[in-house]
């Protein structure tokens, strides 16, 4: 999509989980997507006129490509993706910067994704977007950063980690595996990974090493599956096979040299899962 020119769009119906916005096609019908870009959940369309095409897939959305002249859909996904036309609600028709022609078609059975259309200059201080925390993906999070984030708190570590306040797009799956790989409690009284002043620490760097890794371990194996999503023949998602402490009660610490064995307790309503032996 990235150099591409909107031909035009087809809106399908008058909302998803919000209405459309007034006027959403012509808004962009003919104009050019100079950057695609995402913060949090949000997938972002930046275009030329100085919107910022917001979108969020909510449970069930998906994005499909299908190129001119071809059934072929692009990219191999490891769950068939819905092609149920009566679930097509968007499809944006695209000249393709290096030429010919595509369709990108936004398909969701439940409806609780949303577009919407903002202008960039806005962005930062929507409501959406003002209060979330640092990306656990970019260069700003380091050791430093989180010792100055979590300095003071008395929240458990993971509840601390995941406040989308904090740190921005961390998940019950990914704080699990970050803080296994870190060797911390999720127990452990969120502030003493950093010094009293704020500083980092040891545990500071190793959490920050071990969060970039394993989202970037995830983004390379094409994200992760829950139990929800298991498939009718009851396989598995790849990445749920590479969980190192996830969804892994009672079975033995992945750590070498470790002899602990993984237990599972319920924090802020949901499942942690550790090792008590090499996690402090
Ligand atoms: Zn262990």
């Amino acid at each position: 999509m990235e150099g591409a020119r909107i031909i035009h769009v087809e809106q399908r119906r008058a909302d998803l989980r919000f209405p459309f916005p007034a006027g959403f096609s012509e808004h962009v019908k003919g104009c050019r997507i100079e950057a695609l870009g995402r913060r949090a959940k949000y997938l972002l369309l930046h275009l030329e006129n100085g919107r910022v095409l917001v979108s969020h897939l909510g449970m069930s959305g998906s994005f499909r490509i299908e190129e001119s002249g071809s059934d072929k859909l692009r990219g191999d996904f490891h769950y068939a993706r819905s092609k149920a036309e009566k679930h097509d609600h968007v499809v944006f028709h695209l000249a393709r910067h290096e030429g010919g022609s595509a369709r990108v078609i936004y398909n969701d059975p439940r409806r609780f994704g949303f577009m919407l259309l903002l202008d960039s200059a806005d962005l930062e201080a929507h409501p959406l977007f003002a209060g979330l925390g640092v990306e656990p993906t970019g260069n700003a999070l380091d050791g430093a950063l989180l010792a100055r984030l979590l300095a003071g708190k008395r929240a458990p570590l993971k509840a601390a980690l995941m406040d989308q306040r904090l740190v921005a797009g961390l998940g019950n799956i990914y704080v699990c595996e970050a803080l296994w790989r870190a060797g911390l409690s999720p127990r452990r009284i969120a502030a003493t990974i950093a010094t009293r002043e704020g500083k980092s620490t040891g545990r500071s760097e190793r959490l920050a090493g071990a969060i970039r890794t394993v989202i970037a371990e995830a983004i390379a194996a094409g994200g992760s599956s829950l139990k929800d999503y298991v498939q009718a023949d009851g396989s598995l998602g790849y990445f749920q096979h590479s969980f190192s402490v996830y969804d892994r009660e009672g079975k033995p610490c992945r750590k070498e040299g470790c002899s602990g064995t993984i237990q599972r307790f319920v924090q802020g309503g949901r499942s942690t899962f550790y090792c008590p032996i090499c996690q402090r």
